[in-house]
């Protein structure tokens, strides 16, 4: 049988065993609502309680900072709608996903000062730049800790030091990054930090927000009073279980995992070299490791997603979450790739269940595909 070979795990990753085998019983016979004081619910409080412990310790946090969401759309949108609901200035960048960079747009609508700051061709943001923007005494910065589409990394401890320096707090969307790359919040002095269980692993819908103690921010799903009472709504038990299960075994394998998809990447790379066709690699050295924007002068990636997708192979061109959208990406553009580089734009995300056998179907396949005329 012909292998199917799924590449974009930048998109979303499958649920691990683990994490569905620890989901199981939530939404079978323990689905007590885990607010209730009764006996019936007591193994879904406990085992919310054990996955907040789990979760923080994975991130060098408190449990009492972590709090549960619907994902990183829900978590980036609390932080950039708290600063937008205190009239406070918001920095981010050009390069952040559209859950955050939708909100700016909100907040600046709304009549907030919002600043994006620009990118290297690598679609790193300067340091420098972030220093001139820090005007007001207080303010929210906002960069993401790693980029989807091209999976540069950002020097977010630096820039979170100067923002601290003029009064300001400093939020990062790490949905890219947790559980992909080792992150201690307080060493590397986050305020907030976002991130989404489907991209370790775990199960879609679920997701957190780390709040640094001390830091009193307004929430944005109002109603009952769960997490204590900074974000409404009844315990997604199961997707928390399989979120902490999924995030504390991509930690524990984080090494590994790190050395395998890194062997692939380089495989998928000496192959496309050694075939001879001509492409330019995007991102920066420093980057998510598996994460490959590659560009094919003179080619469509929109042609080459659809072909590669007919002999059973998913990736992506530019972002997933922006297939609908059919405009030049916005990270491309922040990175002054030219028009007709982007267009030949697809990006390849290889995953822990990836193995060389994909590599090898992956490359013949796109080889196959670029050496003919141009599209
Ligand atoms: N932020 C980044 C960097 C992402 O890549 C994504 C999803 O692709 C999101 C936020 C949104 O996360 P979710 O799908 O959990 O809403």
């Amino acid at each position: 049988m012909k292998r199917f070979v799924y590449a974009d795990n930048a998109a979303t990753t499958p649920l691990s065993e683990k994490a569905l085998e620890a989901m199981l019983p939530f939404l079978k016979q323990e689905y007590g609502n885990a607010s209730q004081p009764y006996s019936f619910s007591r193994l879904a409080r406990k085992t919310l309680k054990e996955a907040r412990a789990t979760i923080a310790q994975c991130i060098g946090a408190s449990p009492e900072e972590i709090f549960f969401t619907s994902g990183g759309t829900e978590s980036d949108n609390w932080v950039i709608q708290g600063a937008m609901h205190q009239g406070w200035p918001i920095i981010s960048s050009s390069i952040e996903h559209h859950a955050v960079l939708k909100p700016c747009e909100f907040a600046k609508k709304r009549g907030c000062k919002v600043e994006l700051l620009p990118v290297s061709h690598e679609g790193v943001v300067s340091v420098g730049t972030l220093a001139h923007y820090l005007t007001e005494d207080k303010g929210l910065v906002s960069v993401m800790f790693a980029n989807n589409e091209i999976g540069s990394i950002q020097p977010v401890e630096v820039l979170a030091r100067l923002a601290h320096d003029s009064g300001w707090l400093f939020h990062t969307d790490a949905v890219q990054a947790v559980g992909h790359v080792p992150i201690d919040v307080q060493k590397l002095g986050m305020d907030m930090l976002s991130a989404s269980a489907h991209k370790f692993n775990g199960p879609k819908g679920m997701g957190f927000l780390y709040i640094r103690n001390g830091i009193e921010w307004p929430s944005l799903i109002l109603g009952g009073s769960q997490e204590s009472e900074h974000r409404a709504g009844t315990e997604n038990v199961a997707g928390i279980v399989g979120m902490a299960v999924a995030l504390q075994e991509n930690i524990d394998m984080l090494d590994a995992n790190t050395k395998h998809i890194c062997r692939l990447e380089e495989s998928l790379l000496d192959k496309l070299s050694h075939s001879g066709v001509r492409f330019y690699r995007n991102g920066a050295k420093h980057h998510i490791t598996g994460n490959i924007s590659l560009s094919f002068p003179g080619h469509s990636g929109e042609a080459i997603l659809h072909r590669l997708d007919l002999k059973g192979i998913s990736i992506s061109t530019g972002s997933a979450c922006d297939s609908h959208d059919t405009q030049m990406s916005h990270v491309l553009k922040a990175i002054r790739l030219e028009e007709e580089l982007a267009k030949s734009t697809i990006r390849i995300s290889f995953g822990r269940y990836n193995i060389e056998e994909d590599v090898s179907i992956l490359a013949n396949a796109l080889i196959q595909i670029v050496s003919k005329r141009n599209l």
